[in-house]
């Protein structure tokens, strides 16, 4: 059933939100002792908040858009009074103050938090295998990861546990889980959702947003968690769009740019699936055009130098003094590394280190500045390719889910599960990955739909034709 479907009937006091949450929680008794894709379930909150809301609607008020439906959310975004820890032993146990915008929204919308779901380390990796809490599965099959950083949050709505989620991209991390778990994510617009009560990886590209079962529960969602923050600094001054009421409107006459560098390194199985969905949208009226932007290829570069960079400075406030993990020494340098040692894992630390050496004296020029002007270049590649395709299509990654495992002795292997994803965050766009089949294994293939800021709507609508045109 869909979020919409749940909440339309709760609203209409036709379904209880408790019956609702009950049956979330049994999928997750059920399913989760494998596929790790919790790492804390809110059984008690998620059935007060249920029961909240079917007094709501008993009384004759309106919960909401989101009335009863049971949400994930990553454990990098704050909820006051339970753990938030990214996943890393340095915040283990550390319960946030306060509610990120983001929480606060999906109350008022009468959503269900029914628990925190899985992440690399801080949202470092495309796997979930660097997790404090070991590695999430991916739902079609066990032996594979979900993809990451969102694994939990993807896993959790692919199986059916949730029909719901959060989670963050900072470049990829929402698209790539997605379309390994055979479900829809979407990275929208910086500044499009708030980031306050978002443990900040690299403040310039991290975005949260929505991963769904199918493209009109992502719309309702972001619709939801969208729309100004004055808590947020980077929050655009603009209200949340209206996205579902536009979703059924088609791609007659929109011009889609098939992008040859965001589908050359994919596999066949997938180059297959993007060029089937052009096809799709070819029929429903869409312009197809090939085009390139070689400027994209140095994106994953850039990426590297500007994230750890960024990275490293918002870390720093890990120190043993403020949050968490303390580990004693003789003084307080001593104790600052010593916490620092024992609480991130290996690849923060590798972050860390990147992104000081990219920023340290000597080599800043050379480095993190070089690697702006990249992402000035490629910011206005993508201008210029707007100005002749309202969007592009391509891949969301190269190959399908792989083995647990197989990735996570070689970080550069690692990173280019992101090379298809990372361009967009570094253009501050919106992007969707949207379920495109299956390939060999029954593994889920995802595509990518790029558009330039604030085209939420369009690239909602066009990924809903794709969705349709495969049912
Ligand atoms: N996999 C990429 C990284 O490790 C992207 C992560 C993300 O989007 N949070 O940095």
């Amino acid at each position: 059933m869909t979020a919409r479907t749940i909440a339309e009937q709760v609203r209409a006091g036709e379904r209880r939100a408790t019956e609702v949450v009950e049956a979330a929680l049994v999928e997750i008794a059920t399913h989760d002792s494998d596929l790790h894709a919790f790492t804390e379930v809110h059984t008690a909150s998620a059935r007060e908040a249920a029961e909240a809301i079917d007094a709501a609607v008993a009384a004759g008020n309106d919960p909401g858009p989101l009335a009863g439906v049971p949400i994930g959310v990553k454990d990098n975004i704050c909820q006051r009074g339970r753990v938030t820890s990214c996943a890393s032993k340095i915040l283990e146990g550390w319960q946030p103050p306060y509610d990120a915008t983001v929480v606060g929204r999906l109350a008022a919308a009468g959503a269900v938090i029914v628990g925190s779901t899985n992440m690399d380390e801080f949202a470092m990796g495309s796997s979930t295998e660097n997790s404090v809490y070991g590695p999430t599965r991916n739902p079609a099959d066990h032996s594979r990861v979900p993809g990451g950083s969102s694994g939990g949050s993807a896993a959790a709505v692919g199986a059916g546990m949730v029909p719901l989620s959060l989670g963050s991209d900072t470049g990829g991390s929402i698209r790539q889980p997605a379309a390994f778990c055979g479900v829809v994510g979407v990275k929208p617009t910086y500044g499009a959702v708030s980031r306050y009560g978002l443990v900040a990886f690299a403040s310039s590209l991290d975005q949260i947003g929505p991963f769904a079962a199918n493209v009109g529960d992502a719309a309702l969602l972001l619709e939801v968690i969208s729309g100004h923050d004055p808590l947020d600094s980077t929050s655009l001054d603009a209200p949340a769009p209206s996205l579902v009421a536009h979703l059924d409107e088609g791609v007659a006459g929109l011009r889609v740019g098939l992008c040859k560098d965001l589908i050359e390194g994919a596999s066949t199985e997938i180059t297959a699936a993007v060029a089937a969905s052009a096809e799709l949208l070819a029929a429903q009226g869409a312009e197809i055009v090939e085009m390139s932007i070689p400027e994209l290829h140095y994106g994953l570069s850039a990426y590297y130098l500007i994230a750890p960079a960024e990275a490293s400075s918002n870390l720093a406030r890990y120190d043993g003094v403020r949050y968490g993990l303390r580990v004693d020494a003789a003084n307080v340098a001593e104790m600052n590394a010593a916490s620092r040692t024992a609480g991130f894992g290996d690849e923060v630390k590798r972050r860390i280190m990147l992104g000081t050496y990219a920023l340290s004296a000597g080599y800043y020029d050379a480095y993190y500045a070089q690697a702006q002007r990249t992402r000035t270049l490629i910011i206005r590649a993508f201008a210029e390719a707007y100005a002749s395709v309202d969007l592009i299509l391509g891949a969301t990654t190269p190959t399908t889910a792989f083995e647990i495992g197989a990735k996570v002795s070689d970080p550069m292997e690692m990173y280019l599960s992101d090379v298809f994803t990372i361009p967009t965050n570094l253009a501050g766009h919106p992007a969707i990955s949207v379920p495109a089949g299956t390939g060999a294994g029954g593994l889920p293939i995802g595509v990518q739909l790029l558009g330039p800021a604030l085209s939420e709507e369009r690239l909602l609508r066009a990924a809903a034709v794709i969705e349709k045109g495969r049912a």
